[in-house]
């Protein structure tokens, strides 16, 4: 059985355009995944850390047989692929691969969170999210659209251009 999930994809090292496609191109060799959708690139303004370049990101919707704890490995294996190194938190990186959704589940450990944290506050995973699927709904049973909306009225959500 397979099980929708949403993954983020952030890089501001570096060629980020090319860092982004390695990664898809890595995630879709995984086996038990298939990457289904996928939304535009987006250049956005550097969150919660801003004195550092700017970010490419992206959302890619796969179909997956792996359980969360094993995609969060494979991915995070693929961010070492890719010459990650562990740095500064939230400083810059080439390659940046989080768990947004997994299905409708709520995962609360150490090393996993679904949906990802700080996913209700970001508007450059929301408005990608909203890209790929306008009517989706979060575990908590709230809407995107709702989300997004309530978001862009607060303050300082940062800039993010479609390319
Ligand atoms: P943020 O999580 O705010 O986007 P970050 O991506 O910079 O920050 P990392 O340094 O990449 O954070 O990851 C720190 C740890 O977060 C990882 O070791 C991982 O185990 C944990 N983690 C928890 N939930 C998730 C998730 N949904 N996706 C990816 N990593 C997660
Ligand atoms: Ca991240
Ligand atoms: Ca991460």
């Amino acid at each position: 059985m397979s099980t929708k999930a949403y993954i983020g994809l952030g890089s501001n090292i570096g060629d980020k355009k090319i860092n982004l496609g390695q990664a898809r191109v890595l995630i879709e060799d995984l086996e038990g995944v298939r990457i289904s959708e996928m939304s535009s690139l987006y250049e956005t303004s550097p969150w919660g850390k801003t004195d550092q370049e700017g970010f490419l990101n992206q959302v890619i919707e796969i179909e997956t047989e792996l359980n969360p704890l094993e995609l969060l490995r494979q991915l995070q294996a693929i961010e070492i692929k890719l010459g990650r190194r562990r740095q500064v938190h939230w400083g810059p990186r080439n390659i940046d691969l989080d768990v947004l959704l997994y299905g409708r589940e709520i995962i609360d450990q150490e090393e996993l969170k679904v949906p990802h944290p700080y996913l209700m506050q970001r508007l450059f995973v929301l408005v990608p999210l909203a890209e790929i699927d306008s009517e989706l709904e979060f575990p908590d049973g709230s809407k995107i659209g709702e989300v997004l909306t309530r978001l862009t009225k607060s303050a300082d959500t940062g800039d993010l251009r479609k390319l």
